[in-house]
């Protein structure tokens, strides 16, 4: 029966009594009230203690007590006390959680919802010069770069935006937001100012040896031309080594030209015009059908006349690349159809060709420099494996995008995705 049965059998025992002595002495009714008033004067007086102990906390030793509140002061007490523990355990995460992210090597900021700062670490005010006073102050106030103005209200934080600090324009910050809870948004920076040095670094040092290759390279062609002209075929040895020399040769000629052509798309600021991608499209077309022999076929299809705002020779170039892979990697009585049309997205240019095709694991590593499936350097296929790296880059600088389907010993097809958006005419 527990404590509640405890209770009813001193109340019980209290109206025996009263009953007996009652009926002895004729006084049962006013016995009977006195208790009822004893009762109610107990739970009275149990009340106020009660109400004075939980006011001072209720987590300090209950006062003695007996019955059915000697067990409330126990429940009590025992939920305050675990409350206390749970309390203790997590200010001490909490406090874990800020201390190792206030050592954190990158910044952190938590925004709210309308891009208040609600807190950042150490990192954070030091590279954008934060202080504690900025609680609450709006991040666009405080970070102006229109940049990453645009990046925080496009709200779509798939990518990151690189800046320099606004306390130090040396330090460059690649920022980056990754949203949380209900509207809520961590903002984090990352210091990537020596990767930038070691990028710039290898740019230069690409495009240096590039540069001083070409002379030493013209003169070796000026001379081979000379030998291979005073060459009187009387040594078979000697012509097919000039031979040799020659497509060697023409081979580091292309290899540096890709180069230089990849370094100035990653470093030379973009001239726009309106291109006229039809007739571009048509004379690349002609100086294919040029080269090839009278059994390959190149089939141009301009459904749309659109054209497009971009560098003409980057286009061309990238082109070029792509119907000269197709041309290259497919046989020579099949045919490559180019086809410029437009849907609801874009303008696309598809070059599909029926060759050998791409194996799976080789699709997205092709745009790669100087990727080359095995397959084509076994065979000694002619190329330099910058190419699609070149197509890449320049797709990139028009904002387009570079799709690529193919299955082996059926064919592939490149296809260049062009924004509506750039369409000039
Ligand atoms: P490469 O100078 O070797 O042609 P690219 O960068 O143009 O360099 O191409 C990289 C690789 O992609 C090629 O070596 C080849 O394996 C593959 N590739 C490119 N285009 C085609 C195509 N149309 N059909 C089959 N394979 C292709």
């Amino acid at each position: 029966m527990g404590i509640w049965g405890k209770e009813i059998r001193t109340i019980l025992l209290f109206l025996l009594v009263i009953s007996v002595v009652g009926g002895f002495t004729g006084l049962f009714w006013p016995l009977m009230f006195l208790l009822l008033i004893a009762i109610i004067a107990r739970q009275v007086v149990q009340i106020s203690r009660f109400e004075a102990w939980i006011s001072r906390g209720g987590s300090k030793k209950y006062p003695s007590s007996v019955g059915i509140w000697e067990d409330l002061y126990y429940h009590v007490y025992r939920i305050k006390k675990n409350e206390k523990r749970r309390k203790k355990k997590l200010s001490l995460m909490i406090d874990q959680f800020r201390q190792s992210t206030e050592a954190l090597p990158d910044a952190a900021v938590v925004l709210g919802i309308n891009n208040e700062i609600d807190w950042s670490n150490k990192a954070a005010r030091r590279v954008f010069g934060l202080q504690a006073s900025d609680k609450g102050q709006r991040i666009p106030n405080l970070i102006r770069y229109p940049e990453f103005i645009r990046y925080l209200k496009a709200n779509n934080y798939q990518s990151s935006v690189v800046i320099p600090s606004p306390v130090n324009s040396n330090i460059i910050l690649e920022v980056r937001i990754v949203p949380y809870g209900a509207g809520l948004r961590l903002l984090l920076a990352q210091d990537i100012t020596q990767l930038k040095k070691m990028e710039r670094t290898r740019k230069d040092f690409v495009a240096n040896v590039s540069h001083e290759l070409r002379t030493p390279l013209t003169v070796l062609k000026g001379y081979l031309e000379t030998l291979q002209d005073l060459d009187d075929g009387q040594s078979p040895l000697l012509t097919n080594s000039f031979l040799q020399m020659q497509g060697q040769t023409e081979r580091m000629q292309h290899l540096v030209d890709d180069l230089l052509l990849l370094t100035r798309l990653e470093t030379q600021q973009k001239k726009l015009h309106c291109v006229d991608i039809p007739a571009l499209l048509s004379q690349i077309c002609k100086e294919g059908d040029d080269l090839e022999s009278a059994t390959r076929r190149i089939e141009l299809t301009l459904e749309s006349s659109a054209h497009i705002m971009g560098e003409e020779q980057e286009l061309r170039s990238a082109f070029t690349n792509l119907l000269g892979n197709a041309l290259k990697y497919s046989p020579e009585d099949t045919l490559v159809k180019l086809h410029w049309y437009q849907d609801a997205n874009s303008v696309v240019l598809a070059i599909t060709d029926m060759g050998e095709g791409i194996s799976k694991t080789d699709i997205p590593r092709v745009t790669e420099r100087f990727y080359r499936s095995e397959v084509k350097r076994a065979k000694k296929v002619n190329g330099t494996g910058l190419g699609l790296a070149i197509v890449k880059h320049v797709l990139m600088r028009h904002d387009a995008q570079l799709k690529i389907k193919s299955e082996l010993g059926k064919g592939s097809c490149f296809s260049c995705h062009f924004p509506l958006s750039i369409i000039c005419e």
